[in-house]
C-alpha cells in the first residue's frame, strides 16, 4: 500500500533555484537543463502517481544527479575513437588510414586559417584547387594531369561519365564487381549514362573479346581491380599494356581502376605486390583512378590521373564541382605525398605502412607481456593466450593476402552451450569501455590482434574499469 499521503515530484522552478542544479546551468546552459529536467520529470510521473516511487527516488538531490549524467551523455561527442583489434588494418568501418603528423599538422593549419586554396599567390589572380598537389602526383606517378575528388567510387562515376556518357563501355564480366557499401561498377556506369557492354566470361576474357565488342558507339574500354575476390584457377586476362594498345589502335581511352592504387612497389617492404599507378600508365592506361585513404595512407580522396586532354575534360563536368574535395583534405593529401618523396623513411613516418610493416616478432613480445594482465582482469573463468594470428590489409586490398600477427585470444572455461552468450558479453563490454576496444569473435573465442596496439598505456589504462555481465 503506498502511504495516505501523495507523493509530489518536485516543481521545475524548485529544482532550477536548487543548489544542486546550478553548477548543471553553468556547464550545459539553462535551456539544456531546463529541457533535461522536464523529460525527467514527465518520466517519473507515471511511477509517483502508481506509487512506484519512493520519496528518495524523486529526492532533489537524486533528479539532479540523473539530470547531470543524462547531459554529460548528451554532450559526449558522437564521434569517438576506438581501438582497432580487429587485425583488418585499413578498416573502412573504423575510418581506413590514420594520418601522418605532417598531415594532422596540415589540417589544422587549414581549419585554423585563410589559405590558398584558389589563388595563385606568383600571378595574383585565380587559381584551381587541384594545382595544389598536380607537381606531387605528376613527379610520383609520371602522370601527365591530375584532379582529385570525394572518394574512388567519385572518382570513377566522374571519369566515366565525363568520357562516356551515352555511349558504350566495355569491361570484362570478370571486373564487374560489388565492394562493400553498394558500390557495384554496373550501377555506377548506368548512373554515369554510359551503357554498358560486357565482355568475356567471369573466368576467362581474352583480347578477341573485348575487340569484337569494339564499334561506333564504344567510347572507352575499363578496366577494374578485383579488389576483395580473387579468381583462381582457368583463368586469362589481357595485359593491360596488350589492352592499351587494342584500344588506342581503335581510338578508345583505357580506365583504369585501381582501387587502392600503390604508389610504389610495396614488396620492397615484404608486403604483397600491388599494381602501381606508374606503372598502369607505363603500360598504357589514359586514366588511372584510386583511392586516398587506402594503401597511399592518407585522407578519404579519390585520385583521377591521365593525359592532360582527358583530365581537362573530366574538369570540365559540372558533376567535379559536385564531387570536389575540401581544403582540408588537400592540406592532408599534400602532406602525405610529400612523404612518398623519401621513401627510405616511409615506412617509418606513414602510418598505415608502419603498421602494415609491423614485424611480427614485435606484436608477439607485445602480446606476451599483455596476457598475464587481461588474464588477471578477467579471471578464471576466461583463458587468455598470447597466440600468432593472421591480420588483413583491408580496403579490399589482398583480400587473399595475410599479415603474420599476433594477438589475445580470449576463450570462455564454460560449456559450450553458454560460450557464444559469454563471448558476446566480453565483446560488449570491450565495446562500453571509455575507449572501446573492438576485436572479432572466431572458433569460440575473441580475437585481440595487437598489431595496431600503438598507445598501450591507453589501453592499459581503461582495462580495469570491463565489466563483464556474466
Ligand atoms: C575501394 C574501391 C573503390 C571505391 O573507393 P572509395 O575510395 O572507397 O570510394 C572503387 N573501385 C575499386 C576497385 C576499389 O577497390
Amino acid at each position: 500500500m503506498s502511504s495516505s499521503v501523495a507523493l509530489r515530484l518536485p516543481s521545475i522552478d524548485g529544482l532550477l533555484r536548487h543548489p544542486a542544479c546550478a553548477p548543471l546551468a553553468e556547464r550545459y546552459g539553462r535551456d539544456s537543463l531546463l529541457t533535461g529536467l522536464r523529460q525527467l520529470l514527465d518520466e517519473l510521473r507515471p511511477g509517483v502517481l502508481s506509487g512506484q516511487l519512493s520519496a528518495v527516488e524523486i529526492g532533489v538531490e537524486v533528479l539532479a544527479g540523473r539530470v547531470g549524467e543524462r547531459l554529460a551523455q548528451q554532450q559526449r561527442s558522437q564521434v569517438r575513437r576506438v581501438f582497432n583489434l580487429t587485425g583488418t588494418v585499413l578498416h573502412t568501418n573504423l575510418g581506413r588510414a590514420l594520418l601522418p603528423e605532417e598531415a594532422i599538422e596540415a589540417v589544422q593549419m587549414a581549419a585554423r586559417y585563410p589559405l590558398n586554396l584558389e589563388f595563385d599567390l606568383a600571378s595574383g589572380k585565380r587559381g584551381d584547387r587541384d594545382d595544389l598537389i598536380e607537381g606531387l602526383i605528376r613527379e610520383l606517378t609520371g602522370a601527365e594531369a591530375v584532379t582529385v575528388v570525394n572518394n574512388n567510387a567519385a572518382a570513377v562515376l566522374l571519369t566515366l561519365n565525363s568520357l562516356g556518357a551515352r555511349k558504350e563501355g566495355i569491361i570484362s564480366r570478370g571486373e564487374l564487381i560489388e565492394i562493400g557499401g553498394a558500390f557495384r561498377i554496373p550501377d555506377i556506369m548506368a548512373r554515369a549514362g554510359v551503357r554498358l557492354h560486357e565482355v568475356g566470361t567471369t573466368n576467362r576474357t581474352h583480347a578477341r573479346d573485348y575487340e569484337a565488342a569494339i564499334g561506333p558507339r564504344s567510347s572507352l574500354i575499363m578496366r577494374v581491380h578485383a579488389s576483395n575476390y580473387s579468381i583462381e584457377g582457368f583463368t586469362a586476362r589481357v595485359p593491360t599494356a596488350e589492352l592499351a594498345a587494342l584500344a588506342h589502335a581503335h581510338g578508345l581511352p583505357l580506365l583504369e581502376d585501381l582501387g587502392s592504387g600503390s604508389l610504389l612497389d610495396l614488396t620492397r617492404w615484404g608486403l604483397p605486390a600491388e599494381p602501381t599507378v606508374r606503372q598502369a600508365l607505363l603500360d598504357g592506361a589514359d586514366i588511372v583512378t584510386f583511392s586516398g585513404d587506402k594503401l597511399l595512407g592518407g585522407p578519404q580522396a579519390g585520385l583521377i590521373v591521365g593525359r592532360k586532354e582527358l583530365i581537362a575534360k573530366i574538369k570540365k563536368n559540372p558533376l567535379k564541382r559536385a564531387l570536389r574535395v575540401d581544403k582540408l583534405t588537400l592540406a592532408a593529401l599534400e602532406a602525405v605525398l610529400g612523404l612518398y618523396r623519401d621513401p627510405d623513411r616511409l615506412a617509418e613516418r606513414l602510418p598505415s605502412l608502419r603498421l602494415l610493416t609491423r614485424p611480427q616478432a614485435d606484436i608477439c613480445a607485445q602480446a606476451s607481456r599483455l596476457q598475464p594482465l587481461l588474464t588477471e582482469i578477467l579471471g578464471s573463468v576466461w583463458q587468455v593466450s598470447a597466440v600468432e594470428a593472421l591480420g588483413m590489409i583491408g580496403s579490399g586490398s589482398q583480400p587473399v593476402a595475410r599479415l603474420p600477427s599476433a594477438a589475445l585470444c580470449c576463450r570462455p572455461q564454460v560449456s559450450k552451450r553458454w560460450r557464444g552468450r559469454y563471448l558476446l558479453n566480453l565483446e560488449a563490454a570491450l565495446r562500453a569501455l571509455p575507449i572501446p576496444v573492438l576485436g572479432r569473435i572466431d572458433d569460440d573465442a575473441l580475437w585481440l590482434d595487437l598489431r595496431q596496439l600503438d598507445d598501450e598505456p591507453a589501453w592499459l589504462a581503461q582495462l580495469p574499469q570491463l565489466q563483464v555481465d556474466r
